[in-house]
């Protein structure tokens, strides 16, 4: 498939995540004074990340180290085009920007499968942008936000989100934020205060009499009003406003109750990139040495079984290079083709490797059996079209000897058995002639043989038409 890996590094976790981190760890724990409790096993994860770095460099497969979260530096490698797509099971990474993200990647023989989404369906399919899914996030809760709003499911925020016809979410959580701290707004939940019977306003009939009523803008008595009468005071518009959108209205009475919301750093951490491609992304050729020792080192590997381990990439490594049109004499020599092969469905040759100098063969292999493998036609035959050249030529030509002989033997038989029935006829019909051994004979001198034999054939053919004319002529004397 010609799918090329580039690793991706954790770095330092963003603030907001060691935030979460403590506060999660003061609920579980109480609280401590120390204030960032360096997590155990970190630094063993840290010396473990860098033999993994050390051994994607002998396998010459690229990484680069992400600022924060991995997750971020994929969404931007992806959303720049550096890469096609992201292997990863956190869904973060679509909130941090990418545009195609593979979960479920496993590589089990038996059911190798990957789930692919992209990030035009989620917004053509579900109306989901980047920033929707942000929001969502804050509602249902993310590593930053570890439980979202009480009581909001996934059927609620979609329906939220929906309703606001592509308005930006994370604008409107920002002006609720505003409301909250706004003092001159009351809390829409707030008691409603008692209001006058004739002009349906806050306040008293006694009161208004005497002082007027505000909203009537009168200094003295105020003006009566129907009952359906619409009362402009907050309480009003915010029952309104429930009445109108219940929905918004039970959202913003659960944000209101969280300190923090819609959590400013929690979207800036999503939403501004902080990584940046400082190296270029290069594939380089895997090193045989460096692949042993470490292998080796690490995992107790023989050499020359991380030989063979690592002959697969290297062999796939050379043939995309020389396919490329990248050729030099540092790469595998093919010396020839075995045969064909069926791998996985796909056609592919068995091919024989000029041993490369640094390559360790167990010690009971045998000292004259090449090094072989395995590799797809359709690459090698791209890579190496001379050895495949060669092969089919070769081929050809067994086939067409094949044939030829076939075709030859059955001509043989034809003819032999030809000469035999001709041969007895003749006999049958002229005892005289002296047979020849049919067997054992060349070809060509067969075939003289037998046209030796046509020949005297329509000799007797001639004679024995003679005798009969000769015969039907003395019948009628004889009548
Ligand atoms: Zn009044
Ligand atoms: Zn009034
Ligand atoms: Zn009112």
């Amino acid at each position: 498939m010609g799918v090329k890996l580039v690793f991706v590094t954790e770095g330092e976790a963003p603030k907001v995540k060691a935030n979460t981190m403590n506060k999660r760890n003061a609920m579980r724990y109480g609280a401590t004074k120390k204030p960032v409790p360096s997590r155990p096993g970190r630094s063993y994860f840290k010396s473990v990340l860098k033999e993994c770095l050390r051994m994607l460099d002998c396998l010459g497969v690229p990484w680069v180290q992400a600022a924060g979260e991995a997750e971020a530096m994929c969404a931007y490698l992806n959303a720049k085009g550096y890469v096609d797509g992201c292997i990863t099971n956190d869904g973060d990474v679509f909130l941090y920007g990418a545009q195609t993200v593979y979960r479920n990647f496993t590589m089990n023989v038996k059911d190798p499968h990957v789930d692919c989404y992209e990030a035009s369906v989620i917004k053509d399919k579900l109306g989901l942008d980047r920033e929707s899914l942000v929001a969502l996030a804050i509602l249902l809760g993310c590593d930053y936000v570890p439980k979202g709003l009480p009581g909001i499911g996934r059927e609620i925020a979609l329906k939220f989100i929906r309703s606001l016809n592509g308005e930006s979410v994370l604008h409107r959580f920002y002006q609720w934020r505003k409301q909250f701290d706004d003092p001159t707004v009351p809390p829409k939940s707030a008691k409603k205060t008692a209001h006058c019977s004739v002009c349906c306003h806050p306040g008293s009939a006694k009161e208004h009499q005497r002082k007027g009523c505000s909203l009537c803008a009168s200094d003295r008595y105020c003006e009566p009003h129907d009952y359906d009468y619409c009362c402009p005071c907050e309480w009003h518009k915010a029952e309104q406003d429930k009445k109108n959108n219940p929905l918004e209205y039970s959202l913003q009475t659960k944000a209101r109750k969280r300190e923090g919301f819609p959590y400013h750093e929690v979207i800036q951490e999503f939403l501004v990139n902080k990584d940046k491609l400082s190296k270029v992304i290069r594939w380089v050729r895997p090193s045989l040495p460096c692949f042993q020792n470490f292998a080796l080192e690490w995992m107790d590997w023989p050499k020359h079984y991380a030989c063979e381990k690592i002959m697969v990439l290297l062999t796939y490594y050379d043939m995309q290079e020389r396919k490329a049109g990248r050729q030099h004499d540092g790469q595998l020599q093919a010396t020839r083709i075995l045969k064909t092969r069926i791998r996985n469905g796909a056609p592919c040759y068995e091919i024989e490797w000029v041993k490369p100098g640094s390559y360790v063969f167990p010690d009971d292999h045998p000292a004259d059996a090449p090094l072989l493998t395995i590799e797809e036609e359709f690459l090698f035959t791209a890579a190496y079209p001379d050895i495949v050249e060669l092969f089919r030529k070769d081929k050809m030509e067994a086939e067409l000897l094949k044939q030829k002989s076939k075709s030859g033997r059955c001509l043989h038989n034809t003819l032999y058995c030809t000469l035999l029935y001709v041969s007895q006829l003749i006999y049958e019909l002229h005892p005289n002639i002296s047979l020849h051994s049919l067997t054992d004979q060349p070809y060509s001198s067969l075939i003289m043989s037998c046209l030796e034999w046509l020949l005297e054939f329509f000799q007797v053919v001639h004679q024995f038409i003679r005798l009969i004319a000769q015969a039907s002529f003395s019948c009628i004397l004889f009548m």
